[in-house]
């Protein structure tokens, strides 16, 4: 008997009735514009900055509208200019090369390796070329943060880092967004927590925290943050920095601090399906799992495995025949963006050259979203319909 799989992989779990009870209470007074309150009381977006600082060890917490513009915002507040460089991950999603040219910068991409995490050789020999390197943790891979932090410290580059697939994930037990002068999460519907959209960006440095507050349209209401910086610290910035409108609101704040609070219990449920996700897969011939470093603390709401060295066609078949079985994978070495799939020489507004040790690995990343409505019975069984198929195409072509 065939099996097929009938779950959806864009589905997500609801929103804990908890937050529901908050937005309904954030409707019910009509105060949703975080700088809107009454006397004594403190809007739902400075308590989630508040606690979502606290959750990572970071000084300062700014909501705002979406991941990418906390990645522009960062971008800004740390001073990059139109026409500057930016270095970037080849391996990453649109919204990140997005956000370099929402500030008018030019990306300069980095390779990716076999562990698809940034090509640190490749950093090196590019560090010279930009002051600011925007590390996207693409699809939950950490690199060996240390060796980055040394090569950047070195070369004087400001690192912000992409966690938008990170949030909950550490290196070393250090919180990923904590290695580098700003760290920006996602709040949308496909991230780690939901708020339909929304973003995150944290940081230790009182004048980039200042600065982010006033861009994303704080006006002169900066005093009402319980996770900004010291007043003083608004003296000059405050006149200086335009107001680039970005605010989260309080009914989306409702929705997430609940959320935030689960986070630890809802990463561990993820990892529970990656592994047995990966357990079914190992061992494949012809399929690469990808093996995560010691010091690394996942999220496992995604898995990507390598089919290195196959041909397209290949890779399409084994593509049609898992989506034939229900199993929706995406692939990065097709030549045509698709859906949320793209890559860095899709993005024709970079000047990107060729880079072909990168390709043949993007080649053969074939990728999976993780949603928590899938039950362990059905990462088994996802697990084994990939396994066939792999090993069918597998052993036809070898
Ligand atoms: C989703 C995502 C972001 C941020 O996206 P928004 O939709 O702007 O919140 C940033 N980087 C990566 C890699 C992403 O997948």
């Amino acid at each position: 008997m065939t099996e097929i799989f009938k779950g959806s992989f864009t589905q997500q779990e609801p929103i804990p009735e908890e937050g529901i009870e908050a937005a309904l209470a954030v409707m019910r007074h009509g105060r949703l514009h975080r700088y809107n309150t009454v006397a004594g009381e403190v809007a739902e977006t400075a308590l989630l900055e508040q606690e979502f600082a606290a959750s990572v060890g970071a000084k300062y917490c700014l909501a705002v509208a979406s991941g990418g513009y906390a990645m522009a915002t960062a971008l800004r507040a740390v001073g990059v200019k139109p026409g500057d460089k930016v270095l970037s991950n080849a391996f990453t999603l649109a919204p990140v090369p997005g956000a370099i040219a929402a500030v008018g910068a030019e990306a300069i991409f980095v390779g990716v390796t076999q562990a698809l995490t940034i090509d640190l050789e490749d950093l090196a020999a590019k560090a010279s070329n930009a002051r600011v390197l925007l590390l996207s943790h693409m699809r939950g891979h950490i690199c060996d943060m240390d060796a980055l932090m040394a090569i950047c410290d070195a070369a004087g580059i400001t690192v912000i880092e992409d966690c938008a697939h990170t949030m909950g994930a550490a290196w070393r037990d250090v919180p990923s967004g904590r290695f580098g002068v700003a760290g920006c999460y996602s709040c949308q519907t496909y991230k780690h927590v939901n708020s339909g959209e929304g973003g995150l960006l944290v940081t230790d440095d009182a004048e980039l925290a200042a600065r982010a507050i006033i861009l994303s349209g704080s006006y002169m209401m900066y005093e009402k943050h319980l996770a900004g910086p010291p007043v003083e610290t608004f003296a000059k910035i405050r006149y200086e920095t335009p107001n680039i409108s970005g605010r989260m609101d309080n009914l989306r704040a409702a929705l997430l601090r609940p959320q935030v609070r689960d986070l630890a219990t809802q990463c561990a449920r993820w990892n529970e399906r990656y592994h047995a996700l990966e357990t079914g897969l190992r061992g494949t011939a012809g399929l690469t799992v990808i093996e995560r470093p010691p010091e690394e603390t996942i999220v496992g709401s995604s898995i990507q495995i390598l089919l290195m060295g196959w041909t397209a066609d290949d890779v399409t078949e084994v593509l049609r025949r898992c989506a034939d079985r229900g199993v929706e994978l995406k692939w990065f070495g097709a030549q045509e963006p698709v859906g949320f799939t793209s890559r860095y020489d899709s993005w024709r507004y970079v000047d990107a050259p060729k880079m072909p040790q990168s390709d043949a690995v993007l080649a053969g990343i074939v990728d999976m979203r993780v949603p928590l409505t899938f039950s362990l019975e059905d990462c088994a069984l996802i697990a084994r319909i990939i396994r066939q198929e792999v090993s069918k195409v597998y052993q036809a072509g070898v």
